[in-house]
């Protein structure tokens, strides 16, 4: 079939039409807007994007977004400018190959990967992306996130994503890199699991990012680390001293389990003590152990985007726990539910300590 044909095909599918003011009202429903529209051939119309945010409008790391989603899709766009409050996009059928995305700024480059990867993961091909921009950022997935506790979940899906990281990219300055290389789940097309608790834990360890500042930063997070936790030896690491990127600081835990693992971020500020950022750290892994959810948060709220399409396309339902419902998760799902023939049911954690599940089904 060739593009015109489709393109055609996505113009005369009716248009879905979303409030970007509704739930969370940020940036996630632009991009699971966007990378929904192209997955299911269904002209975008977006109002009151990102109005619950003290600056709405397409921000850089969004328009970003917004352009990154045309290229693998030669979708026709109105409204891709900065401060653009509403969006009309006609996608085009995906087109696997290689791509490059920039942002002149530190926005997250690695939400602009979150807006290609399901409908690159669902070509009739593989793709490599080479990204610029802020690769380690405070509301974002950071590279090693996606590195450690995401792209293994894909790759159970169906399918591969690796990621590597060339060079750091922190606000103020940005300029990091990073590449994805994906590839999609082989026919029949991915195969959605449950993923009901974590399992026992195989391993944990704290890595902390300074580049551009002094070492000893790093040295001073880790201690408090090694006596609150416990941790010691090679669970205690400072990443490779690099001078030339940066500035910036993150103190990240990884903690991975038999069938989940969960990468928890806190990040260095100017002014604020390591010491105070490690103690952070600390609160959220002990708060993480507490509970016993498959998945945190912020997984949750991805992770419920590639399981809906696994079971859209597989005909078959499935479950997971996390450590709650945010609204993040909340917003994304009703997201969903809008493109796909799929039901997603919230049941919030029923006591302390316990975790919240989300069952999604085929409609
Ligand atoms: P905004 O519109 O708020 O400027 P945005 O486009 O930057 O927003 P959000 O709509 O807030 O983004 O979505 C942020 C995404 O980043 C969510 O998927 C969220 O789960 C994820 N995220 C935020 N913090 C973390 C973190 N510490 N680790 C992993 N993922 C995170």
């Amino acid at each position: 079939m060739n593009d015109n044909v489709i393109t055609h095909a996505a113009r005369q599918a009716p248009e879905i039409e979303l409030d970007g003011a509704e739930g969370e009202g940020g940036g996630q429903i632009l991009r699971t807007g966007l990378a929904l529209s192209i997955v299911t051939q269904r002209p975008l119309a977006l109002t009151r994007i990102r109005a619950r945010r003290p600056k709405p409008g397409l921000m850089r790391q969004h328009l970003a977004c917004v352009q990154a989603a045309a290229a693998i899709s030669g979708a026709q766009v109105q409204g891709a400018e900065l401060g653009a409050q509403a969006l009309h996009f006609v996608p085009g059928p995906v087109r696997a190959g290689d791509y490059a995305f920039g942002i002149a700024s530190a926005g997250s480059c690695t939400l602009v990967l979150q807006t290609v990867l399901p409908p690159l993961w669902l070509a009739d091909g593989p793709s490599r992306v080479q990204l610029q921009g802020g690769t380690h950022n405070p509301m974002a997935p950071c590279f090693h996130f996606l590195d450690a506790a995401y792209a293994p979940l894909l790759r159970r899906l169906g399918g591969d994503l690796q990621l590597d990281l060339r060079r750091h990219g922190f606000y103020p300055a940005g300029g990091g890199q990073l590449g994805a290389q994906i590839t999609p789940a082989p026919a029949p097309g991915p195969r959605p699991f449950d993923l009901m608790a974590r399992g026992p834990r195989l391993s944990a360890h704290a890595e902390c990012l300074v580049p551009g500042l002094a070492r000893q930063i790093g040295t001073r997070e880790l201690r408090v680390l090694h006596e609150a936790l416990g941790w010691s030896g090679e669970q205690l690491r400072i990443g490779p001293a690099r001078q030339d990127e940066g500035p910036g600081n993150v103190l990240m835990a990884t903690l991975a389990y038999a069938h989940s693992t969960e990468l928890i971020t806190v990040f260095g500020e100017r002014g604020r003590p390591a010491e105070d950022v490690a103690q952070d750290l600390v609160q959220q892994v002990r708060a993480w152990e507490r509970s016993g959810a498959a998945l945190g948060e912020h997984l949750a709220d991805q992770w419920v985007l590639l399981l809906a399409l696994a079971c859209w396309r597989s005909g078959c339902g499935a479950a997971f726990t996390c450590t709650g419902v945010s609204e993040h998760l909340r917003t994304n799902c009703a997201v969903i539910e809008r493109f796909l023939p799929v039901r997603i049911a919230l049941e919030p954690a029923a006591g302390d300590g316990l975790p919240a599940c989300v069952r999604v089904m085929p409609r």
